[in-house]
């Protein structure tokens, strides 16, 4: 279901009132209408659908689909023929839309690296001629807009989060592209955020990405630890991280010496006398 069709008449219309302002995310229009948003998009975030851990800025943020203003980068040297240009890699060339500050089908929730990757990307379908009103409907926008589209009738998220274009979608392209889902490290760092923030201790976070299958660097575990605990320290928390990794790498040891155990007592003993090792053990760690 569109996320627009869900979220209460009133709190959408109180939010389109305030016209053309400048942007103040603390109204108390902006806040409840981003209430609602998260749950409308089921804590997840609108372009990389990863879970929104809380409700604070740094986990989620209010994205203006196309963009309030220009990038202060791009002002210095702004060229109106990119800002109108339709390719791909002009889009971070806007004349912006301050017009569409408070539009709420111009608002979505996405986690902050997609927010900032995504920057002044301007996803309007046809930049040549600005728009006199808020675009309606799907086909005015090169980008998903949750407020016209269904995401996943353009981009499937495979388990692992990686990202695929539903028959060659160019919006799920331009996402994709913008947002830094394409780039192995983007989508490690990603892996790592998710692994810290969801679980509910530091323990478990931290045995969980030691044992990773992407294997995270101790560093980038202590400072990711840091953030969500703060005031221990990254050298700290980087030395107990290596020990917890000494101790992961025994563990190992100690599986593959059983196995190797078993397989030899298995291969010398008679069929009677066979199974020191018990079945179940020995299943555990030859995996
Ligand atoms: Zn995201």
């Amino acid at each position: 279901m569109l996320i627009t069709k869900l979220i209460d008449e009133g709190v959408v219309e109180r939010l389109r009132k305030l016209g053309i302002a400048d942007w103040d995310s603390s109204k108390a229009e902006v806040t409840a209408y981003r209430e609602k948003l998260l749950d409308a998009q089921s804590w997840q975030c609108a372009y990389c659908r990863r879970p929104i851990h809380r409700d604070e800025l740094g986990f989620r943020e209010l994205d203006h689909v196309l963009p309030k203003s220009q990038s202060p980068a791009k002002a210095k040297n702004f060229d109106l023929n990119k800002a109108r240009s339709n390719l791909r890699k002009d889009r971070r060339h806007t004349q912006g839309f301050a017009e569409f500050t408070y539009i709420p089908e111009n608002l979505v929730i996405a986690c902050k690296r997609c927010n900032s990757h995504k920057g002044a990307y301007d996803g309007l379908a046809d930049r040549t001629l600005k728009p006199v009103a808020y675009p309606s409907k799907s086909d005015d926008f090169e980008w998903i807009n949750l407020h016209f589209d269904i995401p996943s009738d353009y981009l499937e998220v495979l388990p692992g989060f990686i990202y695929t274009p539903v028959a060659g979608s160019e919006k799920a392209k331009a996402v994709i592209h913008a947002c830094g889902l394409d780039k192995s490290e983007e989508l490690k760092a990603r892996a790592l955020d998710q692994i810290v923030f969801s679980n509910a201790s530091l323990a478990t976070s931290m045995l969980e990405a030691v044992f990773n299958r992407e294997k995270f660097s101790d560093h980038d575990i202590a400072v990711k630890l840091d953030e969500k605990y703060g005031g221990i320290g990254v050298d700290t928390l980087e030395s107990c991280v290596a020990t917890a990794r000494d101790a992961a790498s025994c563990m190992e040891k100690l599986g593959a010496a059983l196995i190797d155990i078993a397989e030899r007592i298995s291969r010398a003993a008679p069929v009677s006398r066979q199974a020191p090792i018990p079945g179940e053990l020995r299943a555990t760690f030859a995996t």
